[in-house]
């Protein structure tokens, strides 16, 4: 049991100041006021730390190889063909020093749990891992992120991705696919695989991913669900949905329903469902999301990079939606720039300003900090998000002298993080009760930094 002092602390019910937090085995379990003569004192302002709802590990090592113009013909299907080419080198040692390096990266500007698609699942050749193995070799190239979350201190919610066609009416898979292909019945095996890992490592859970409408069919998710479920009742569902209007287009050919019109109507959605990217989406199916109390998750630098569109976010936000946000191909890497973008894009299109708010927080920032964080908890059925008694020790120290001036009272601080600041403001970084990033700095970070300028080296030689 170790006590903690902040004079300024955002709170599950908003800036509270003067408190004294009691946190055992990773959790808050007392907040009292004023001063414990035996608490450590933060070393500035305390807010929860935020939730990265979906991650591509692996891209982290293609970001920027791929802003080569080709004359206005480049598309998120083009990028796609490039992304399918470098990935296929990868073996189980590269992935988990990609996936280390990112989720340090992450830790030091504020994601403390991430939510990893995984769909890197067999070898160079699309073979099995377990071929003339033991089963539990399935799932090697999970275990290789599960020891980068560990080795790394941050929180893993992992999420296999079940993949079995190149398009809707279960179109074969393409050569570059052949590294994401399951049968239901290996998949489901992967699954009991990784379930069994996620016993062994602190701080994670798992959950799984039907790629898209266009990878899997209704009878291998419905099974799969099932399996997952049997496992563990509040595992979380993660799926792509709409992300480019060429799905949408032929979603409609095919079911003669929108993706997530489709969705709704076949599947048994629920809280624990997010829906990544659902970026094409009228009123009546961003009304399906809610009466199902799903979350989208949104990931607006990666949406803006590839070309996507801009998802209706202050729109979803009005009839009462819930948002997380992801950096998926970790093109960039930093909850305030999404967060930042998030804001602009719908200031952009709406021509107004401070539109991302609540009814009793008038601050844009805490505003987009508080729900994101919230609703990644919900994604990743974790109990994290918010800072309060029962809740995990997931939190943050800003460094006070980072911070623009005006930001010397808490209700401008997360406007001056996310709008109006120039650096990294993250100084002290908590992961279940443990300091993961102490003064800016991971212990691993440098160690870390040279594996994976090596590993580029070898991949881009
Ligand atoms: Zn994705």
């Amino acid at each position: 049991m170790k006590k903690y002092y902040a004079k300024n602390i955002l709170l599950s019910d908003g800036w509270a100041t003067d408190k004294t937090l009691t946190i055992a085995n990773g959790i808050i379990i007392a907040i009292t006021s004023g001063q414990d003569h035996e608490a450590e004192v933060f070393q500035g302002a305390v807010i929860p730390g935020m939730i990265n709802c979906h991650s591509h590990a692996f891209q982290r090592a293609f970001a920027g190889f791929s802003e080569q113009g080709s004359e206005g013909k480049d598309s998120f299907w083009t990028w796609r063909t490039i992304m399918y080419k470098f990935l296929a080198q990868l073996t189980p040692e590269d992935t988990e020093i990609i996936a280390q390096q990112l989720y340090i990266e992450m830790l030091k500007v504020g994601y403390t749990r991430v939510a990893e698609f995984h769909y890197l699942h067999h070898d160079i050749d699309g073979h099995s891992h377990s071929k003339n193995q033991s089963q539990a070799k399935l799932a090697i190239m999970a275990q290789a992120i599960f020891n980068a979350a560990q080795h790394s201190g941050i929180g893993l919610t992992l999420l296999p991705v079940l993949y079995q066609y190149s398009g809707f009416g279960q179109q074969t898979p393409t050569e570059g696919q052949k590294r994401f292909i399951n049968s239901t019945t290996q998949f489901n095996q992967l699954i009991s695989d990784c379930y069994e890992l996620s016993q062994e490592y602190p701080n994670s859970n798992i959950g799984i991913a039907p790629h898209s409408l266009r990878a899997v069919d209704k009878e291998a998710m419905t099974i799969a669900v099932d399996h997952v479920r049997s496992l563990d009742a509040k595992a979380p569902i993660h799926i792509h949905i709409s992300e480019q209007q060429q799905e949408v287009n032929d979603c409609l050919n095919y079911y003669t329903k929108r993706p997530v019109e489709w969705l709704i109507n076949n599947m048994k959605i629920d809280e624990s469902w997010c829906l990544i990217h659902a970026t094409h989406i009228n009123e009546k199916e961003q009304q399906g999301i809610i009466d199902h109390n799903a979350v989208v998750g949104i990931c607006p630098t990666t949406e803006a990079n590839l070309g996507d569109g801009i998802f209706p976010t202050t729109d979803f936000l009005a009839l009462g939606g819930s948002f997380a946000i992801g950096s998926d191909s970790h093109i960039s890497v930093s909850p305030i720039e999404e967060l930042r973008w998030l804001e602009y894009t719908q200031r952009l299109i709406k021509q107004q300003r401070a539109l991302i708010t609540s009814t009793n927080v008038a601050s844009v920032g805490q505003s987009l900090w508080q729900k994101s964080a919230a609703s990644g908890a919900q994604s990743t059925n974790s109990n994290t998000g918010v800072l309060s008694i029962g809740k995990q020790a997931d939190l943050l120290v800003i460094d006070d002298n980072k911070t623009a001036l005006f930001a010397n009272k808490n209700q401008y601080l997360l406007d001056s993080i996310i709008f109006a600041s120039q650096h990294n403001t993250i100084k002290d970084v908590m992961v279940n009760g443990s300091w993961v990033v102490l003064d800016g700095r991971h212990p691993k970070e440098q160690v870390s930094a040279d594996k994976f300028a090596q590993l580029l080296t070898k991949l881009s030689a």
